[in-house]
């Protein structure tokens, strides 16, 4: 039992890329299952996509803004809601789905989970996952700490909600501080198969750069893809 936990411990460690092995891929017992959870920063895929990740929201004017500049483009990105946004502004998480895009747990109000208890991380993660499936009927096994920021503890408490995924970041165009060209130009620098973009929904600029980078990435041969469709595939478990 401890050799196999210790290769569960192994991967839920990893930070490098998605493309290693879950537990569950290579049947380790249920104890196993239970604590694996793969950190991610990039896809590793040689297709032309990319995932775009919002956080913070929902929230009334960028969600739906960003929502029709996906649709108009025929994108999807990943959003990483808040619960105490959610509890606000629930019909968003509908929209949100219905665009067939994802939606994974940030945390209910943006504290540093580092900081607490793990029952304490729990109560967070729940109870926002809690209010997702409450307004679309599913849950996405996907989290990003407020801030990027986590250790054992935090991924332990994840895995204990049911999460499977920490997922961090490969561009960072810090858009809550940038201009629209400064963020379109950041990811157009950053541009390659399976990057991860973090953005936010603070910021008009986000808003106004969203549908000029989805329009220059087509151009160069990108789409921008929900983390769910690629995820899936690594864990075995996609059901399409
Ligand atoms: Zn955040």
């Amino acid at each position: 039992m401890n050799g196999d936990l210790s290769i569960c411990i192994t991967n839920r460690l990893t930070t490098a890329h998605a493309y290693l092995t879950p537990c569950a891929e290579v049947k380790l017992p249920a104890r196993c299952i239970s604590i694996a959870i793969l950190t991610i920063r990039f896809i590793d895929t040689s297709e032309k996509v990319i995932f775009l990740s919002f956080d913070d929201g929902p929230e009334p004017v960028f969600t739906p803004l960003a929502l029709a500049s996906l649709k108009k483009y025929q994108s999807q990105a990943t959003w990483f809601i808040l619960g105490k946004q959610a509890e606000k502004h629930p019909a968003l998480l509908g929209d949100i789905y219905q665009g067939d895009n994802d939606i994974g747990v940030h945390s209910y109000d943006h504290v540093s989970l580092t900081g607490l208890s793990p029952w304490q991380i729990i109560q967070q993660l729940e109870r926002t996952k809690t209010l997702i499936n409450a307004a679309t009927g599913q849950f996405w096994p996907y989290f990003r700490p407020p801030n990027g920021a986590y250790n054992n503890k935090v991924l332990d408490a994840a895995a204990a909600v049911g999460f499977q995924w920490n997922v961090m970041w490969s561009v960072d165009p810090r858009d809550y501080q940038s201009t629209p060209q400064q963020i379109i130009n950041h990811v157009l620098v950053n541009l390659q198969p399976g990057a991860i973009i973090v953005l936010h929904e603070v910021t008009p600029s986000t808003t106004q750069a969203l549908p000029i980078l989805l329009q220059e990435i087509g151009k160069r041969g990108y789409r921008a893809r929900s983390l769910g469709q690629y995820l899936q595939e690594f864990s075995g478990g996609n059901e399409e």
